[in-house]
């Protein structure tokens, strides 16, 4: 049983409504389907992320004026819907293929150079907050946000001091996330229900605690939308780098499996180690993994073993961010992907 291994999967009935729409698949009539929630996993309801805007200085968290033109362009033309973070909690909105675009840290370029182009293609948008940075150079203001949200930004948290949970003690990550909402409350006066981890470094322990604020929470590693990773939702992120309309093309289509869960699943790694398992639901055949972190892509060896991938790296991943990215392409694009730290 997948259940044993797996303390992020813990919907064993969501399981059951993909075998109802497997059965419905197979019916001959077209059914007026009112329980959503069984579609989610056939339909792409992907999320991208983006920080700073038009600052060429930051490659790597930047996105250029013209890549974001091209990006809202093609996902229009391409019938995408767009909708918010908090959305994403309601199953009657991901019956049609959708894009949220989220952005992190409250940047002032987000208010001075994206804000106007996300509002020029109607494009609605989520903010992940950090509270301590607000009114700090470069960054936005408690007037500029109140702006935003009357203006439709939908903001939600993202910590007081843009820590990494991986390595906070819980009465850390409590102070954290307590500060930060009540400055959103007193300033803003809405209280968030979404949270996104700075450096997307989260643990068992940290989600445990996100757990009892929030109603889900998302990294920044790249990975098809699910709920099935309600408190580590993947988000693609997009930058100068990474920003090209192919790369778009892929992630703005790409699927979840029914479920798949690398071992260990503990996001943070300790101690390290070269071995991972892969389970997916629907098998491992043709599926392949890239796997970097600082120092660059890791070779590896994969082994099929009782319909789980053994994958073994060839060297110790370095301190910092381990990355699993592992696709199949078979009648669509199927993309997992998972993020570890290492101390
Ligand atoms: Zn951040």
């Amino acid at each position: 049983m997948i259940e044993q291994y797996d303390s992020e999967l813990s919907m064993p009935s969501s399981r059951l409504f993909s075998c109802l729409l497997i059965i419905v698949g197979l019916l001959p009539f077209s059914f007026n389907l009112s329980y959503a929630t069984s579609l989610e996993d056939t339909i792409p309801n992907n999320i991208i992320m983006y920080h700073r805007f038009g600052e060429t200085k930051y490659p790597s968290t930047n996105i250029t004026e013209e890549q974001l033109d091209s990006h809202l362009n093609f996902l229009i033309e391409q019938n995408y819907h767009f909708i918010q973070a908090g959305d994403l909690l309601d199953p009657n909105q991901l019956n049609k293929k959708t894009i949220t675009v989220t952005i992190d840290d409250a940047y002032l370029s987000f208010y001075e150079v994206g804000l106007p182009i996300f509002e020029k293609y109607q494009v609605p948008v989520t903010l992940f907050l950090n509270t301590e940075n607000v009114g700090g150079f470069n960054y936005m203001s408690w007037d500029q946000l109140r702006d935003a949200l009357n203006r439709g930004v939908e903001i939600q948290n993202h910590s007081h001091t843009h820590s990494s949970f991986a390595t906070l003690d819980d009465e850390t990550i409590i102070s954290e996330i307590e500060t930060s909402q009540s400055l959103i409350l007193a300033n803003l006066n809405i209280t968030p229900n979404l949270f996104a981890f700075p450096f997307g470094e989260s643990s068992d322990a940290a989600q445990k605690i996100i757990e009892t604020y929030f109603d889900a929470a998302f990294g920044q590693h790249s990975g098809a939308f699910s709920m099935n990773y309600r408190y580590y939702i993947p988000r693609y992120p997009l930058n100068e780098n990474y920003g090209s309309i192919d790369r778009l093309r892929d992630i703005s289509k790409s699927l979840p499996f029914q479920s798949a869960q690398l071992q260990p699943s503990n996001p943070t790694l300790n101690p390290p180690s070269t071995r991972f398992v892969l389970d997916i639901e629907e098998g491992v055949n043709g599926v392949n993994c890239f796997i970097s972190d600082f120092q660059g892509s890791i070779e590896k060896q994969m082994t099929v073993l009782e319909n789980k991938l053994l994958i073994e790296l060839s060297r110790m991943p370095v301190s910092g961010r381990l990355r699993f990215n592992c696709t199949k392409v078979d009648n669509g694009i199927f993309w997992y992907g998972h993020q570890y730290f290492l101390n």
